[in-house]
């Protein structure tokens, strides 16, 4: 994905960072037998794992056999923020759309296990799924979901949060300077699971455009790691 377009106007954005958060919806961190936190979990995605959902799919690496999906509410930084307050967080968001935070969940597991960071298990290619992006009110709770072949896989309320975006921008911003076309992913509902080749993912957030794509499993190259 080379740039990142806000629906209905001319603003066009390079995406930079992808700034993702774990663990901030309850039933989600019981599910991975995970302790709540006290304060936000951040962890980053390459730009290069960003892909469009138009002529996109997601390409399942042989190195693993359990990728996950995680459906997320996007938000991408319209300016800088530096230090922000949580109030002047909201300014700063140019729009918002429905995202899939890609987990090959066997690595992630491997990692945790030996302390290792998650770059790998949330990082390759086309891992980073993202529909269009529109401009839409970030206070209102939203429905989320995943679909996969038509059957329901995850399903909640951007409500649901624990910790809402305005105080996520805030926290990041006190590390990272957010700048113009940085995503933030938000964190996943409960209900991740595996996907295979050939699988169809409908991702949907009640007032933001839509997001189809298909997963598949590329021949093996024969190259090996
Ligand atoms: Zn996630």
């Amino acid at each position: 994905m080379e740039e990142l377009r806000i629906q209905g106007s001319r603003t066009v954005f390079r995406p930079g960072k992808l700034v993702c958060v774990g663990r901030n919806y309850a039933a989600h961190a019981r599910e991975m037998k995970s302790a709540l936190p006290s304060k936000p979990m951040l962890f980053l995605k390459p730009a290069s794992s960003l892909v469009g959902g138009q002529d996109g799919q997601i390409l399942l690496p042989p190195e693993s056999q359990d990728v996950h999906h995680e459906v997320e509410l996007v938000v991408v930084l319209g300016s800088r923020l530096r230090h922000a307050r949580p109030e002047q967080a909201h300014e700063a968001i140019a729009g918002l759309a429905v995202g899939l935070d890609m987990t090959a969940r066997d690595i992630q597991q491997r990692a945790k296990e030996s302390g290792h960071p998650w770059s790998v298990a949330k990082g390759f290619d086309t891992f980073a799924p993202l529909g269009p992006i529109a401009v839409a009110d970030i206070r209102q709770p939203r429905r989320i979901s995943l679909n996969v072949n038509g059957q329901p896989r995850q399903e909640a309320s951007t409500g649901d949060m624990l910790f809402p975006v305005a105080d996520l921008l805030a926290f990041a911003s006190s590390i990272f300077t957010l700048e113009p076309g940085d995503l933030l992913f938000t964190g996943t509902p409960e209900g991740v699971g595996p996907v295979v080749d050939g699988d169809f993912l409908e991702a949907r957030i009640e007032g933001l455009p839509p997001l189809d794509i298909t997963v598949r499993r590329p021949p093996s190259t024969g190259r090996s790691h």
